[in-house]
Formats: structure tokens, sequence, C-alpha cells
């Protein structure tokens, strides 16, 4: 594998995880460089198939920062159309975070999994709430009936 080096101070990248996956971090700024694969990955862990699909990259400009992958500028760009820009390759195979960006991504990636888990929890609330209904309701006959 070829030595990576950071995008913004050329500063050679050392291999390290971002939430368990593998990631090439700089011991300089504390950049992340994360695969399109890892990337994905974390989405995956983040929420659901929801979340993944759908547009990443919103208001794309080049940058004079070389990727760490192909040494072409790199792509700036708002992820998912959250307040929050980050970097990558023109050809996507990777992302750059630097490290306030590696925390926001992970905040993102929470409050969407958690927004997804609370609408789910309210269907399933509502869920019992129905069947709830059903079961009393069900009761109140077999005591019309005089079998409860
Ligand atoms: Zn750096
Ligand atoms: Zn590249």
């Amino acid at each position: 594998m070829t030595q990576l080096v950071c995008p913004v101070d050329q500063t050679n990248l050392v291999l390290s995880k971002t939430a368990g996956q593998a990631s090439s971090n700089c011991p300089e700024c504390h950049g992340v460089w994360l695969t399109l694969d890892t990337l994905e990955t974390l989405e995956d862990k983040a929420a659901n198939a929801d979340m993944v699909k759908g547009q990443r990259q919103y208001g794309k400009h080049e940058v004079l920062h070389d990727c760490p992958h192909c040494g072409e500028n790199m792509i700036r760009f708002r992820y998912r159309g959250y307040n929050l820009e980050i970097e990558s390759c023109p050809t996507d195979a990777g992302f750059w975070l630097d490290k306030s960006e590696e925390r926001e991504i992970r905040d993102v990636m929470k409050k969407r999994a958690s927004n997804l888990a609370r609408a789910s929890s309210a269907e399933q609330s509502w869920n019992n709430a129905r069947r709830g209904v059903k079961i009393s309701l069900f009761q109140r006959i077999k005591h019309f009936l005089g079998i409860s």
C-alpha cells in the first residue's frame, strides 16, 4: 500500500480506527481519511437503508487540496444536505474529514439514527395501543357473554 499523505499539511497519514472502522489519520491536524467502503459501513451502522440511499453530495466545488488517493484536487461538498462540509476524492475513492468534521459526521449519523428509532418506536406504541383496544374490546365481549 502506498503511503497516504494529509491533503491539508502533507503529513504522512497513519493507520487508525474511526468508530471501529479502519481509517487513515493525520497526526498533525487530526483529520481523517475514510474510504468509500468505510463511510458506507459507518452509514449502515448508524441507520437503515433509508439514510444510505439518496444523494450524499450537495453544493460541490473543487478545492486546492491534493487527494491522498489520486493526487487530484479534492471536491468539497455538503454531506447529505446537512450543514456539514467534507471533502472527497474526485472519483469518490475516499473522504476527508477534518478534526471537527469527523465528530460532526458521527453526530449527524447518530441524530439521524435516533430520529429513525424514535419514529419506529412511535409506530410501535401506536401498534401496541391499537392492539390494546382490540384486547379490551374482546374482553368486553367475553364479559358480555359471561365467559371472562
Ligand atoms: Zn493533516
Ligand atoms: Zn482521489
